[in-house]
């Protein structure tokens, strides 16, 4: 160690100790800030030298910053998009978040048959509740959509490897989740029919051939088409893959469980209307529509379920007990109609404009002393998160243009700030959505707009 130090002021780098105690009060947990200040002087080192102590200490200080800014921390949205996926989806009903706690917090029965004393099954309850959901015979869970579509397509095409699906329906959902990437990563062979905009049931039907293993239908979840577009209906595809001896297979994406629940928005195909028309096998994510953590949610023919439970990659995938009890708990509110207005997408969806704007008009005269333009805007929401693509509703915006700063500045403190505010800048102004923030985060954002406004001199 004092030889390390010699050597160190030697060639003018200070010693870590020296470091730290300049940096001062940092809030993350000591260790890790020693490793990010010994990593940064073995650079230097490596680099032959460095220039200003002081200089050290503030590019410390802002890596140290850029680093806390990645911890994973709550968030006030202002983008009016409900389900962002960059924002972790949707929030998490009250009940969901209760029964995770408990089911974390102590044993649980996850694999325990109570009954008979002896190891049980897993997620049995969890199960035949989607099922009921979602009218099928038969679901199961396992970690999200995309792991539900490559069990789906490993499982079902070990034999004949061809996967018929539309032109029009090879999309790409968010971030890198590409159809037939997945496809080819699952072991099947894609065959492409029809055109872009479409698609016809002779296009399938002429596709089909003993090495046909399914046909697939992806739900366009995140764009819309319009004008000359046509495809077959479920019903006709199910009919020709049931004569074909083939497995028809949906991919939902969003998943809305109730079409009258997000009536005001515009129609999003349910789980048991896929099943009713027919689809064998159908699966969608759980932090979407259905408002619960991350999981892919498969329904369907109980065969079918049964053989991708089998299936060794299925216990690769599977969902562990804190998502299973969150899970479970969601599934419930949907169960029981009269609870699913406890669902955080459900309210914001329901939310009225004249709620929205008495709670904006709150914020406002809250603000007034700041140095701040303030004024009720309005705003468009959107579902977001690959769910009811081009559906927008009415909202209200809260408005503000900061006084000698410019909106980039602005918009850029109070993402930085405590907690992390962002909204969005449209026509001249910095706008945060009413519909995305929670009533009980208002005095956070009163405080990390303040503090936006305070800390230095914008
Ligand atoms: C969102 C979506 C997926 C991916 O779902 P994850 O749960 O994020 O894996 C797959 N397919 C469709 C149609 C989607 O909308």
């Amino acid at each position: 160690m004092r030889q390390m130090k010699q050597t160190n002021s030697r060639r003018g780098i200070p010693s870590v100790e020296k470091v730290l105690q300049a940096l001062g009060g940092v809030s993350l947990p000591r260790p890790l800030v020693l490793r990010i200040v010994r990593s940064h002087l073995a650079k230097l080192r490596s680099e032959g030298g460095m220039a200003q102590f002081d200089e050290l200490i503030e590019s410390l200080r802002g890596e140290l910053r850029k680093l806390e800014l990645t911890r994973l921390q709550p968030v006030i949205n202002g983008t009016g998009i409900l389900i962002h996926t960059n924002f972790g989806r949707s929030p998490l009903a009250a009940a969901a978040l209760e029964a995770i706690d408990g089911a974390g917090k102590f044993y649980n029965n996850l694999e325990y048959d109570l009954g008979a004393g002896e190891r049980g099954q897993r997620g049995a309850y969890l199960e035949e509740l989607l099922a009921h959901l979602c009218e099928a015979e038969a679901a199961t869970v396992v970690n999200n959509c995309a792991a539900a579509l490559v069990l789906i397509l490993h499982h079902c095409t070990r034999e004949r490897r061809e996967v018929i699906i539309s032109r029009g329906e090879l999309v790409q959902i968010g971030g890198g989740f590409r159809i037939p990437d997945i496809l080819k990563h699952a072991g099947a062979v894609l065959r492409e029919v029809g055109t872009t905009n479409k698609t016809s049931l002779a296009d399938y039907q002429e596709a089909i051939s003993a090495q046909t293993g399914l046909i697939l239908k992806v739900h366009r979840s995140n764009f819309a088409m319009s004008g000359f577009v046509d495809s077959p209906s479920r019903e006709e595809l199910t009919r020709l893959a049931h004569e074909g001896k083939l497995l028809f297979v949906e991919d939902l994406g969003s998943g809305a469980i109730s079409a009258e629940a997000f009536a005001t928005l515009d129609r999003e195909p349910t789980p048991a209307e896929c099943i009713r028309a027919g689809v064998d096998l159908v699966c969608f994510s759980g932090d979407k529509l259905f408002g619960g953590p991350q999981a892919g949610i498969i329904v369907g023919r109980l065969e079918a379920i049964r053989a991708l439970k089998k299936d060794p990659l299925f216990r690769a995938l599977r969902c562990d007990k804190l998502i299973m009890a969150g899970l479970q708990a969601t599934a419930e509110l949907w169960a029981t109609e009269a609870d699913r207005g406890s669902l955080p997408l459900v309210q914001m969806i329901r939310a009225d404009a004249g709620q929205l704007r008495k709670r904006a008009e709150n914020l406002m005269e809250e603000l007034g002393e700041l140095p701040l333009d303030l004024a009720i805007g309005s705003g468009s929401a959107e579902a977001g998160g690959g769910a009811l693509p081009g559906a927008t509703f009415e909202s209200v915006t809260l408005d503000v243009r900061p006084k000698g700063a410019t909106l980039e500045e602005f918009a850029s403190r109070l993402r930085e700030g405590h907690p992390p505010v962002v909204g969005y800048i449209a026509k001249g102004v910095f706008k945060l959505d009413l519909r995305t923030i929670f009533p009980e985060q208002e005095g956070a954002l009163l405080e990390a707009i303040r503090q936006a406004v305070q800390t230095r001199p914008i």
